[in-house]
């Protein structure tokens, strides 16, 4: 009955999934693999290979990319993403989670934010095929992940000697992204122009939501960061329908969004050792030192003085600046005083641990 054969086979291309697919790997829906995607040779003759990890879920659904050390220095991410891709709650997955822990391989293992020839790989996209390496870098991370995916997540953190309050960054005009942000509940979001070269001028221009987080610091582990970033990521996994909806209670509604209105940064007015008296996440107002810079001696002192109302979303750790360097970063907000609730908010969420996310924390 080959009529009968052609006919059931033509219902079961209908109800297949589509075929998810990466650098010529095929993933089946309910399937977990590594994909190691060619770059380049190394001049020792190694190749560099980025490594993907996706998983699909059984069901379909949106398909996601959290991406980690685009700056290869900022190493909060690749932990994140390891918390993240070992949750048994992903076992609930639909759709595709496209885990990419090391964007910038060479950046990781030379511990530098920057491409060889200081090329900052985020100012590179959409790169091209035949240009630098830091092109090519871009180029294959345009087809391979932004090209595949519907949705993405850049996951960073300060430069060096810098910490950022944890923060997500995004295009907030556009409903989508802003439910998304929000649904990140960091403590603080910001409006951001999209950068020349950057992956999320490129998500934007193809029409994907994308969300840069920003927490904590270069070369460290901060674990508020992690923790917040890993919340931020399921959070928004939840909004997507991704995962199911937090099971054990509603989280308390965050009411309207408070959005960063600009965000400056404060340079030292002269060079100097630097004591810091507020940490991140303090509400100043203007005129309110927020460090003081002195000679050796203590015999000349510069105050750094808030230049507007506003929160202390990012600053200097290494007490040696010189004259001009960015020293505090500052948000204003039109509403302020919300915005300092949800920082305190947010501080003391940070012990609460959604039993849920706890599978990849470190015993103890
Ligand atoms: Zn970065």
């Amino acid at each position: 009955m080959p009529g009968r054969t052609t006919r059931a086979r033509a219902a079961r291309a209908e109800t297949a999934p589509p075929p998810f697919e990466i650098a010529g790997v095929r993933i089946a829906p309910g399937e977990r693999r590594t994909v190691d995607l060619s770059i380049a040779r190394f001049y020792t003759h190694g190749e560099m290979t980025m490594p993907v990890h996706v998983v699909r879920g059984r069901r379909p659904g949106p398909r996601l990319f959290i991406s980690a050390a685009m700056h290869g220095d900022e190493i909060n991410g690749v932990e994140i993403i390891r918390r993240l891709i070992r949750l048994p709650l992903l076992d609930r997955l639909r759709g595709v989670l496209i885990a990419v822990p090391i964007v910038n391989v060479h950046g990781f293992i030379a511990q530098s934010r920057y491409l060889p020839g200081r090329r900052d790989l985020n100012r590179s996209f959409p790169g091209s095929r035949q240009g630098s390496l830091a092109a090519r870098l871009a180029h294959l991370f345009t087809e391979e992940i932004v090209g595949r995916a519907t949705h993405g997540i850049d996951l960073h953190t300060g430069a060096l000697h810098r910490s950022n309050l944890p923060q997500v960054r995004a295009r907030l005009e556009d409903a989508e992204t802003l439910r998304l942000a929000e649904a990140f509940r960091a403590p603080i979001l910001i409006n951001a122009e999209v950068r020349a070269g950057s992956v999320r001028e490129v998500a934007t221009r193809r029409g994907i939501p994308l969300l840069v987080y920003e927490g904590g610091e270069a070369l460290r582990f901060d674990e508020d960061s992690i923790r917040a970033g890993l919340r931020g990521v399921v959070g928004v996994m939840r909004a997507l329908e991704m995962l199911p909806a937090r099971p054990v209670r509603r989280p308390r509604p965050m009411g309207e969004p408070v959005i960063a209105r600009s965000t400056a940064w404060l340079r030292a007015p002269t060079g100097g050792i630097l004591r810091t008296l507020l940490p991140l996440g303090s509400h100043v107002r203007k005129g309110e030192a927020l460090g003081v810079i002195s000679d050796p001696f203590g015999e000349r002192e510069v105050a750094l003085l808030a230049p507007a109302h506003g929160i202390v979303i990012g600053g200097l750790n290494l007490p040696l600046v010189n004259e001009g360097d960015a020293v505090f970063h500052i948000a204003r907000f039109g509403r302020l005083r919300e915005a300092a609730a949800r920082v305190a908010e947010f501080r003391s969420r940070q012990q609460e641990l959604d039993p849920e996310l706890v599978a990849g924390e470190p015993a103890g």
